[in-house]
């Protein structure tokens, strides 16, 4: 039996199918820009001789409805040499569960009518997961769907941490307060470097950077989060591919005086236009790698803004944890990026956090340490596995819900 997990975009449909037993990944794809006149396919699947194939394929798909089929088509086509497809259970991603959502959800109308009353916390995402939950029900009404949030590791947060100083009856009457998200990243991560390291999660704090097009930061004290950098929604915190993290909430009123952009247009600039990309143009960290070699002054702005950010955070995490284990680098980025995960360790070495340079640029998949031989503070890099939490989650969460209708 399969668990299929769907993280349903505004224009895209990512999805990736488990073996229920062991959770191996048996086949995954990506659909992009739905709505547009060609939207591409790609979707991979594991052979039973154990080779991944690729199908490719581009089509006119009008919305999600049309999307959700074309990747069943597709992935039926894939699957005809491959015996056992019944699915066991749909893990969804859901972006933002308020405070309502501690912990995933199996879905049912009514939590899918508070997914709903979610959106204007986050109308960006939330809007589209629904979507994609509710295309998944009809296609597959018997099969028990499950929401799993990007809040939900968050929700330890203490009130000092998690509360704007704004005037409290806005946190009362519209919710306004830190959230975070990447919560299945920064979790799974945290799971995984308790593993690694052989200390309980209970005993085990943690600044997990997760760096990829999205960036953020979470302080994890004995296994919980106590700080996160993303706040009510992902547009605060760390410098990301296009979106611009923290910044003064003045800028906001003194563009709409000055330019006269209405608050649609600064909201654009802010998520889409800024960050990475707004310093340099591009949010591929590779090119901006590359650029930087070859004396692009821009690209070098960006890239030191980006570390310098990191490395703010990880002072300030230090402090909110007061002893710190270990550092873990995730993402595509902080998987990847040497030049990145050096310098945002630079000049840290007085509070016990060095990096090794040779182990950092020592390429390796898996997890790898890549602190000074005998530095205090552990330095970890380790693969995120956003989908495989999410199987992970769905599957305890039907386990439980069935043991109970026993
Ligand atoms: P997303 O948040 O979209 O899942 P990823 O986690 O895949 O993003 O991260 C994308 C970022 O990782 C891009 O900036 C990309 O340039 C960067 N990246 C990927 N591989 C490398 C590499 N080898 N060196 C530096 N950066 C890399």
């Amino acid at each position: 039996m399969r668990v299929v997990v769907i993280n349903s975009g505004s224009s895209s449909i990512k999805y990736e199918s488990f073996n229920l037993n062991g959770l191996s990944s048996a086949a995954k794809g990506l659909l992009e820009c739905i709505g547009a006149a060609k939207s591409r396919l790609k979707h991979r699947w594991l052979t039973p001789a154990g080779a991944w194939e690729e199908i490719a394929e581009t089509r006119p798909v009008a919305d999600h409805r049309e999307g959700f089929s074309f990747i069943l088509e597709v992935s039926g086509r894939a699957r005809a040499d491959s015996a056992e497809t019944e699915v066991f259970a749909v893990g969804h991603r859901v972006v933002h569960g308020g405070e309502k959502f501690r912990e995933p959800a199996i879905i049912d109308d009514a939590t899918l009518r508070e997914i709903e009353a979610l959106i204007p916390l986050a109308p960006l995402h939330n809007p589209a997961n629904v979507r994609g939950i509710n295309v998944m029900r009809e296609l597959l009404p018997r099969v028990p769907q499950v929401a799993v949030f990007d809040t939900a590791f968050h929700q330890t947060m203490p009130p000092r941490a998690f509360h704007y100083a704004l005037p409290y009856d806005l946190y009362q009457s519209a919710g306004v307060r830190r959230y975070g998200f990447h919560g299945s990243s920064h979790y799974y991560v945290a799971k995984e470097a308790s593993r690694y390291l052989g200390i309980p999660s209970d005993k085990l704090n943690l600044i997990t950077l997760h760096l990829g097009n999205g960036a953020s930061a979470t302080a994890i004290e004995r296994g919980k989060s106590i700080d996160t950098s993303m706040g009510l929604t992902p547009l605060e915190g760390l410098i990301m591919g296009t979106r611009c993290g923290d910044l003064d909430p003045a800028v906001h009123f003194y563009l709409a005086r000055k330019t006269g952009r209405s608050f649609e247009e600064i909201e654009g600039i802010l998520n889409r236009e800024s960050g990475l990309t707004g310093i340099c143009g591009t949010n591929d960290m590779r090119e901006i790698q590359s650029r930087v070699s070859g004396g692009d002054v821009r690209a070098s702005l960006a890239l030191e803004m980006f570390c310098y950010r990191i490395k703010k955070y990880i002072g300030a995490y230090y402090a909110a944890l007061g002893s710190v284990d270990a550092i873990v680098f995730t993402g595509g980025i902080g998987e990847n990026s040497a030049v990145v995960r050096g310098k945002s360790c630079e000049g840290l070495a007085g509070i016990g956090i060095s990096l090794d340079g040779r182990r950092n640029i020592a390429s390796g998949s898996g997890i790898r340490e890549i602190q000074a031989e005998d530095d205090r503070v552990k330095i970890l890099v380790i693969p995120t596995d956003e989908e495989r939490e999410i199987a992970q989650q769905t599957v305890e969460v039907v386990g439980r819900a069935k043991d109970h209708g026993r």
